[in-house]
């Protein structure tokens, strides 16, 4: 069983996997407004812009966060963890 969790709006799906996450916390320092420990649920879509949370969700060090966009950005990203490291590879296209 799993605790990944799913939050969504029109325009994105944002996941996310507690298990890997190392509380750097660059997503509550980055848009605290969305990313709220305090509150439940935790992300709260509604308080930024899609394209702001895709831009903090990137400065995720461990993958823990990820999201899938509906039309205007579309990113791949796949995370190896190898020792105590985490590799990350990442692709994204960006339309119009
Ligand atoms: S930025 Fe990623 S690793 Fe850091 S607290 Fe947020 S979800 Fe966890």
């Amino acid at each position: 069983m799993t605790n990944n969790k799913e939050y969504s709006n029109a325009e994105v799906t944002v996941f996310w996997k507690p298990d890997i996450c190392i509380h750097a916390a660059e997503c509550v320092k980055g848009l605290p407004t969305v990313f709220d420990p305090n509150k439940k649920p935790w992300v709260n879509l509604k308080k930024a812009s899609s394209k702001d949370v895709i831009m903090t969700i990137d400065k995720c060090p461990s993958g823990a966060l990820s999201y899938k966009s509906y039309g205007f950005i579309t990113r791949r990203k796949q995370h190896r963890k190898i020792g105590n490291q985490i590799k990350c590879s990442s692709k994204r296209t960006v339309n119009g």
